[in-house]
């Protein structure tokens, strides 16, 4: 039950996020956050513990290693 409604606000948070910048968004995202908190505080002893593969995804990766674009200019050689 509690983790239903853990899933239920996730998705209903990840669907406003698609929604254009407006104030609407803004109040209705701060309201599902709020909700999500209190539900992770009020979590039951025990309660198998909810992960939403959206937010994961969504998290940086620290052991990602982003390599520099190759050079695009030709390789110089030297003159002997
Ligand atoms: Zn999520």
């Amino acid at each position: 039950m509690h983790r239903d409604s853990l899933a239920m606000e996730h998705y209903r948070m990840h669907v406003m996020e698609q929604w254009p910048d407006s104030p609407t968004k803004t109040a209705s995202l701060a309201a599902v956050r709020a909700t999500i908190e209190s539900l992770e505080r009020t979590k039951p002893a025990g309660a198998t513990p909810f992960t939403c593969a959206e937010c994961l995804s969504a998290r940086p990766r620290p052991n990602l290693v982003v390599l520099p674009a190759p050079s695009l200019r030709p390789t110089q050689r030297r003159a002997a």
